[in-house]
């Protein structure tokens, strides 16, 4: 399966590893929308968060404990926001679920 995330897990396609564990990867986005924007994503391929289940939902905990990792080892301590695209009406262009990771500026809500 082509995967472009799938790829960058494997290393076939250069990223700026920002953290890795035994199943989380995350990279620096390649177009930051603020000052720190990381993509965060299950090494496993997941479609997107309509592709969630009872056997994968763990993995879901696992990204979430990165991010909390990730925010204590950049010093993220003004706060950030995780955006998850969904499908073509959420916005998503990359087929492997991912969770965006934006921090220091100040984020707008509603986000528009
Ligand atoms: P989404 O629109 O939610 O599917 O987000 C996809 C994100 O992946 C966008 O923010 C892109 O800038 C980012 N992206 C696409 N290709 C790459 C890449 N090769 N390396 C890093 N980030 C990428
Ligand atoms: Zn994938």
């Amino acid at each position: 399966m082509d995967c472009l995330f799938c790829s960058i897990v494997k290393g076939e396609i250069p990223s700026t590893k920002i953290y890795e564990d035994e199943w989380v990867y995350a990279f620096a986005d390649i177009d930051p929308q603020a000052p720190f924007h990381a993509i965060v994503i299950p090494k496993e391929h997941i479609a997107s968060a309509a592709d969630i289940t009872a056997e994968n939902s763990y993995l879901l905990a696992k990204v979430y404990e990165a991010i909390a990792k990730i925010a204590e080892n950049e010093k993220l301590s003004g706060g950030f926001r995780v955006v998850n695209n969904c499908g073509h009406d959420g916005g998503q262009t990359v087929g492997h679920i991912h969770f965006h990771l934006l921090a220091r500026r100040n984020l707008a809500w509603p986000p528009g």
